[in-house]
């Protein structure tokens, strides 16, 4: 069999899966596998058991991260790919072990086909990818690419009070090998879309181009608080007026902006919050989000704007506070392309798209030229125990990573 007509083997990743889920299984058919618990002990033993079965060398850094490692020809650099075994409390059973088990599965398959690869192939299982039990998330991906320090990541503690440096150790996965500075050529995560927009237009597999830059706000809207009977409408300084107008500009300011802009006002305030009052004080949140950062530039500006004539409109105090940003990230082009031949390759219908969410691709493409591979989510649930991805999409990007990585590490004798 030639490089181009191998498949994986769908019904051996399908069975890894709901075994891997059936540690810290819960009643309603998800998984609550909490980072550094001992159900993630289990699953680490569980992985590594699989992949030394499989040939591979299993390494651990400081951070707990595992890097199993398949021989290439060369000695280096590697060709990654990796996600996160961790969940949420009532997390799904595909959600980052999609990715960790669809690599170990392109290795297998290259194992049964006898292939040899020029670059060596490594997997990494992220520790911590969500951010449930120590808080914030993508912690170990972040150490690796220098966004937190190991001391500060050492140090983060969950409700117990127990650290992540402790836990660490107590499951024994502290490992011995320095965080960060692999030697590696390109990158590669396979993740359930965690959207609707794959499901939508009816294809197994999307080409992830990059992650969504997210900026937090904080609106406030400060008027007088008067009486609701005595005072006339045209003496009050009502900060809801003002309210009215902001939101109905910010809406219509984010539907110019086109398909990928989100505008989301989470939380809403009025102080005192009394039905006789009128507020002093309104109080809003705004979460905002898009692949390029011009646009967030130019939509920040337009929420200013707006609020600016709202406040001059009604007498009121407007401010608009960022107080978060996490810039917009471009996945590389050259992963891009091997994601995209690789799903032409195996026959896949696909269509670029956008992350809204975190991963530790967001880290990892600091450091690493990276891509990442979707996969159809049903309804586009997901951080919930009713996540489902088909056995036919699971399979569809374990063989789109398996061609990305063979365009990467190069088939010896082909
Ligand atoms: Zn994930």
């Amino acid at each position: 069999m030639t490089g181009r007509n191998l498949r994986v083997n769908g019904e051996r990743l399908w069975n890894r899966l709901m075994e891997m889920a059936e540690i810290g299984a819960t009643p309603k058919g998800g998984v609550c596998r909490l980072t550094l618990s001992d159900e993630d002990k289990r699953a680490r033993d569980l992985f590594a058991e699989w992949c030394r079965a499989a040939g591979m060398t299993v390494e651990v850094d400081a951070m707990g991260n595992m890097f199993a490692r398949r021989k290439g020809r060369r000695a280096g650099p590697a060709i990654m790919a990796g996600s996160h075994l961790d969940s949420q409390p009532t997390g799904g059973k595909f959600d980052g072990a999609l990715g960790v088990l669809a690599a170990l599965e392109a290795v297998e398959t290259m194992n049964d086909a006898g292939i040899e690869t020029d670059y060596p192939i490594e997997i990494v299982n992220w520790t911590n990818e969500e951010g449930a039990r120590f808080a914030p998330a993508m912690v170990s991906s972040g150490v690796y690419a220098g966004a937190f320090s190991l001391d500060e990541a050492y140090g983060f503690t969950d409700k117990s009070g127990a650290t992540l440096g402790q836990e660490l150790e107590r499951i024994g996965y502290k490992g011995a090998l320095p965080v960060g500075g692999r030697d590696w050529k390109a990158s590669f995560e396979v993740h359930i879309e965690q959207g609707p927009i794959l499901e939508r237009e009816g294809l197994p597999v999307g080409v992830v181009t990059g992650v969504q830059g997210i900026r937090w706000y904080d609106v406030i809207i400060k008027g007088d608080e008067v009486h609701a009977g005595p005072t006339p409408m045209d003496r009050r300084r009502d900060p809801v007026r003002g309210l009215h107008e902001v939101l109905a500009g910010c809406y219509k300011a984010a539907a110019e902006q086109g398909e990928w802009m989100r505008f989301t006002v989470g939380d809403l305030k009025a102080q005192p919050g009394s039905r006789n009052t009128v507020p002093g004080v309104v109080s809003f949140t705004v979460d905002l989000r898009h692949p390029q950062d011009e646009v967030l530039d130019g939509m920040e500006q337009a929420m200013r704007e707006i609020a600016r004539k709202a406040g001059d409109a009604h007498n009121l105090d407007i401010t608009v506070e960022r107080i978060w940003n996490s810039p917009p990230v471009a996945f590389d082009e050259a992963c891009i392309a091997s994601v995209e031949t690789a799903a032409q390759t195996c026959g896949y219908a696909t269509r670029k798209l956008f992350s809204g969410a975190g991963h530790d691709s967001v880290y990892v493409a600091r450091v690493v030229p990276t891509s990442m591979i979707f996969v159809t989510s049903q309804n586009g649930i997901s951080h919930n125990e009713a996540e489902y991805s088909s056995p036919e999409a699971c399979k569809a990007g374990a063989d789109v990573l398996l061609h990305a990585l063979l365009d990467q590490a190069g088939i010896v004798g082909e």
